[in-house]
């Protein structure tokens, strides 16, 4: 039903956000891997025309372009502090003024849990991620308590959130992945008759939340929502698996309807 909405929608946006959704959640980020059958779907229905596919991730940019590697893809990096299109290049004036501070605070926040086995911290140049999924259980508290200490100073520039093993700090500025959707949307110019937007974490609320209002847009939550958060989403789906189905029947349909609708 999803898949055939979407699939014979005369425009459509699909936006995706890579991990968890795309790529299965690996112990190390630098382990997800979409599948290339996954990879092939996407990139044989973002060249159907009137067809758009967006990937909107809480990833840097380069390390997104990296890891989807599909050239002519919408990508919105970081939360949407940085979007790239085949025809645009937009990026967050005060993310990146703020730069230099959350470069001296991710060095902090890494020399003072350097101790703690099993923490990752990833300075994405506009955000930076505590991955905390390798360590042990008995120290998730402690490593909470460290960034939350180091972010103090910068309380007045910097936002602390946090999703799936992972504290993310973020600009204030008002951006979250609400915002990229509606911006890519603007960015495209034509009306939308479909837009599909797929997420798995707390961050990709913003675009559910965004989007629940929009009687053309279609949201799915990929997994069950955490306890405090019950999603905005309209519908759920177990695991990535259920998505590259999903892709995998979209393209299937799209491209028959393309044939019908040449002849
Ligand atoms: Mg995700």
């Amino acid at each position: 039903m999803i898949a055939r909405t979407v699939a014979i929608a005369p425009r459509a946006r699909l936006m995706l956000d890579f991990d968890g959704t795309l790529a299965p959640i690996a112990e190390r980020p630098a382990l997800a891997e979409i599948s290339p059958v996954t990879r092939a779907t996407i990139e044989a229905l973002s060249r159907l025309p009137h067809t758009t596919v967006a990937i909107i991730s809480g990833r840097g940019l380069n390390d997104l372009a990296a890891k989807i590697a599909i050239p002519g893809l919408i990508l919105a990096a970081n939360h949407g502090l940085e979007i790239q299109g085949p025809d645009f290049h937009f990026v967050d004036q005060t993310a990146l003024d703020s730069a230099r501070d959350l470069l001296h605070l991710s060095n902090n926040i890494d020399k003072r849990t350097r101790s703690i086995a099993g923490v990752e911290i990833e300075n994405k140049g506009l955000t930076a991620s505590i991955h905390y999924r390798r360590a042990h259980d008995d120290d998730r508290e402690k490593i909470a308590a460290i960034v939350a200490e180091a972010i103090v100073p910068f309380s007045d520039r910097f936002l602390l959130t946090s999703g799936k093993m992972i504290h993310e700090i973020r600009p204030r500025v008002d951006r979250h992945k609400g915002r990229a959707v509606r911006q890519i949307l603007a960015q495209i110019g034509e009306p939308s008759d479909s837009i599909l937007y797929i997420g798995d974490d707390d961050t990709d609320e913003d675009a559910f939340r965004e989007l629940s209002s929009d009687p053309n847009a279609i949201t799915i939550r990929v997994g069950e929502p955490n306890e405090q958060c019950r999603t905005a989403a309209g519908c759920s789906v177990d695991d990535p698996s259920a998505i590259a189905e999903l892709l995998k029947h979209i393209l299937m349909i799209r491209k028959a309807d393309e044939r019908y609708r040449k002849t």
